[in-house]
């Protein structure tokens, strides 16, 4: 692979080697649609392992044996691509970075990266904003990316917005982040000028410990993606800019709260659709309604019944994306069983018992912050979410495991 950049415009040519077929970190296959895109309101300098890891964001997966960018990069960063992916980087000749001082978030605008929001309150924001690219059809008009920025821009906080059509490099499965930190490349451009030495994502229990997202449902303390001495830990972290998961330790029924309770409510959108407000159809408002009112208390406010197409995956058995939320919701939505996800029941026996663990924080997730950050997140999780046990902590450990705790009680159990 052969990488340059003009100013933000990114292209890249593929080697012999090469696949325009590959797979992200998460194992999931990509296919390649353009190879170029571009990242707007960026500074033209920046130092060069940025640049580094911010193309590395997008070409990835389609990079088989090495890679050759337009300007030399550290050993240090070097060092990380080939003991992450076994690529041979190249030309070797600067200084590392030294990390920065300051964490930003990169905020999406969802319940998540609201919550990472509210542990840090002077944290400037970094929003990645879709726009088109000029030689792909958009075919997904319905994607607001401007609803989205406006409400980043009504928070209040330190805001750049980064419009980029890098998500049209991918062809399928759909428009999208050809690896999951292409959220990042604005923000890696950003890094010297906003002097940052962390980056907070809103990645919660599920995407960091217990395999949640596209792959696999298990626990996974080694995560390529999101554990700091995993692949892209290493190399962010060789770039100056460490992945800090402020709310890696709690659950979407955590961060639901944190930010339903936020200064940043009004701003919260997780819905990528609607336009003065969330859609209630899509698939990802009817996952998020089963999670605020179970937190709520409160029945389930859907038009969605069981015979509409959006319900036909609740009619299949599990495993599910986000399961641990769906037991956490089954367990607590008065007159659940009278709703779509009525059939879902029967495939668990959640109870308010068997799901308290994810109204707690994991403590490992605290230790893996990066020194200049942790305290904080330390203390907020202890006084407005309460760490795990240790009994509650081995539901983390041996999820997706046939060997886990036994079954609780049924005495509480949702009928
Ligand atoms: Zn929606």
């Amino acid at each position: 692979m052969r990488v340059s950049w003009d100013g933000g415009r990114l292209t890249f040519r593929l080697d012999p080697e090469d696949e325009i077929t590959g797979r992200a970190a998460d194992g999931h296959p990509v296919k390649l649609a353009i190879n170029t895109c571009t990242v707007h309101d960026v500074p033209d300098e920046a130092h060069p392992d940025l640049f580094a890891v911010a193309a590395w964001t997008v070409v990835a997966p389609w990079t088989r044996r090495r890679i050759t960018f337009d300007r030399a990069v550290s050993a240090d960063l070097a060092a990380a691509l080939h003991d992450g992916w076994g690529i041979e980087a190249g030309p070797v000749g600067a200084e590392p970075r030294p990390a920065g001082r300051r964490l930003a978030i990169s905020y999406s605008g969802g319940a998540d990266s609201v919550a990472a929001a509210t542990i840090y309150p002077e944290a400037p924001f970094v929003h990645f904003k879709r726009v088109s690219h000029d030689r792909v059809p958009n075919r997904w008009p319905h994607y607001r990316s401007d609803v989205l920025a406006d409400l980043a821009g009504k928070t209040g906080r330190e805001l750049s917005v980064v419009p980029s059509d890098l998500e049209f490099t991918l062809a399928e499965p759909r428009p999208g982040y050809p690896e999951h930190h292409a959220v990042a490349a604005g923000a890696l451009l950003l890094a010297d000028r906003l002097d940052l030495g962390g980056l907070a994502f809103g990645y919660e229990l599920g995407s960091r410990w217990l395999g949640g997202g596209r792959y696999l449902k298990r626990y996974t303390p080694d995560n390529p993606m999101w554990a700091p001495h995993g692949a892209w830990g290493r190399l962010f972290a060789s770039a100056g800019v460490h992945i800090v998961l402020p709310v890696g330790g709690v659950s979407e029924a955590v961060t639901m709260r944190l930010a339903l309770e936020s200064d940043l409510k009004d701003q919260v959108r997780w819905c990528l659709t609607g336009a003065t407000g969330p859609c209630r159809t899509c698939a990802k408002c009817l996952y998020k309604e089963l999670i605020q009112a179970a937190v709520e208390r409160r029945p389930l406010d859907t038009p969605i019944t069981a015979d509409h197409p959006r319900a036909a995956k609740w009619l299949r058995p599990p495993p599910y994306g986000g399961q641990e939320m769906v037991e956490y919701g089954l367990a607590r939505v008065p007159g659940i069983e009278r709703t779509l996800f009525g059939g879902v029941m029967h495939h668990f026996d959640a109870t308010e018992e068997s799901t308290t663990w994810l109204d707690h924080c994991y403590p490992p997730a605290i230790e893996e912050i990066a020194a200049p950050w942790r305290g904080r997140a330390a203390a907020f999780m202890t006084s407005e979410v309460g760490l795990m046990t240790r009994e509650e902590a081995l539901r983390v450990e041996t999820w997706g495991t046939a060997g886990g705790p036994a079954p609780p009680s049924r005495k509480n159990a949702v009928k």
